[in-house]
């Protein structure tokens, strides 16, 4: 393992939150080391095409993704490509990160873990996950190029997600829960002008079962309560779940308060209870959980703990 390296401010996570983040402490001069477990981009690389972000019409979401990491090196920042395993807060002020390939310390961390896909709890969900069972289109779509699938979700990301499937499956089985979607009419309305896109309303998915992979799966009529299964081939179709995300907490719940919604509760500065310990992003307890918010919490993070090194450099030693 190699020798502990010590930073001004260590950023946890590549996603738009932690690249954010690491533009704005880099062109703040701290020295700065963003850690990622996988992917730049997180959550937004496995989208297929972001509509929304200001001054971008239209962009890959893994370009967009990949576009901010190199912003971030670009100013300054380096990149460690590691798990982050734990954070401890040392008795110095200062926090030590335990990551698979060594150890890192700094007096200000920024914790940018995002959420992560949330099961929807059918019975053989867990046992089907990357046999049948997927929770990311873009992943995973060729898998399924000429077959049926099923996509279970009514919101934003079902219905793009559904559309982007609509060109690759054979046809999309929409199943929504209530008797319309969540998403916005003009998403849904372009979902439903595919002519390979039917809808399942008020149901829901109760059990998946096959040898080896997926053979059948069982339905419940929310409006009845009757449930029904329906038989095919092995392995000729799919289960795309899209029932919201769950933020990724494990590595603050020692030091920061959870909310009831999962989320990291912070201060307007992103600051949680432990001095020098910020969340930005998917992390945080908020209503919007959006590549522009995530990125004006990245931002607003930075400038805090810079701001923090400077008022507690007479007490913290970053060498
Ligand atoms: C399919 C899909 C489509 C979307 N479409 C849009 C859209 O069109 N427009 C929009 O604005 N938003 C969209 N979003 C939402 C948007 O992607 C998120 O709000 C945004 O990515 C959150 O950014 P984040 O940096 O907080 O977290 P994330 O993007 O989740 O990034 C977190 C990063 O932290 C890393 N990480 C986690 N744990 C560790 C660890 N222990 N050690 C090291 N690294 C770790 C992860 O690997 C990941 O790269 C979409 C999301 C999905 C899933």
């Amino acid at each position: 393992m190699d020798a502990c390296k010590t930073y001004d401010a260590i950023i946890v996570g590549a996603g738009p939150a932690g690249s954010t983040a690491g533009i704005y402490a880099a062109r703040a001069s701290l020295h700065t080391l963003i850690i990622e477990q996988g992917m730049p981009g997180g959550q937004i690389a496995t989208s297929d095409m972001v509509d929304n972000y200001p001054g971008i019409p239209s962009i890959s979401g893994a370009e967009l993704g990949s576009k901010m990491l190199e912003h971030a090196e670009s100013a300054g920042a380096e990149v460690a490509y590691a798990m982050v395993n734990a954070i401890t807060h040392l008795d110095d002020g200062r926090f030590s990160l335990e990551t698979d390939t060594g150890s890192y310390v700094a007096p200000v961390v920024i914790v940018a873990t995002g959420a992560t896909p949330r099961p929807l709890g059918f019975a053989g969900e867990n046992e089907f996950r990357g046999r049948g069972v997927s929770y990311c289109a873009t992943c995973d779509a060729m898998f399924y190029r000429g077959k049926r699938v099923f996509v279970v979700g009514g919101g934003n990301s079902a219905c793009e997600e559904g559309l982007f499937l609509s060109h690759v499956a054979s046809d999309v089985v929409m199943v929504v829960r209530r008797d319309e979607f969540r998403a916005p009419k003009g998403r849904v309305d372009k979902l439903l002008a595919r002519d390979n896109v039917s809808v399942k309303y008020s149901t829901s998915l109760v059990e998946a079962t096959g040898e080896r992979l997926l053979g059948s799966v069982t339905f419940r009529d929310n409006k009845t309560g009757d449930q029904y299964t329906e038989t095919y081939s092995e392995g000729s179709f799919g289960i795309f779940v899209f029932a919201g995300n769950d933020p990724v907490t494990e590595l603050v719940t020692q030091l920061a308060d959870i909310a009831p919604d999962g989320g990291v509760v912070t201060d307007e500065n992103m600051a949680t209870r432990t001095p020098g310990l910020y969340c930005a992003g998917d992390i945080r307890s908020k209503r919007l959980r959006q590549v522009v918010t995530a990125a004006s919490d990245g931002a607003i993070a930075a400038s805090a703990a810079y701001a923090y090194i400077q008022e507690a450099s007479d007490v913290l030693s970053t060498n």
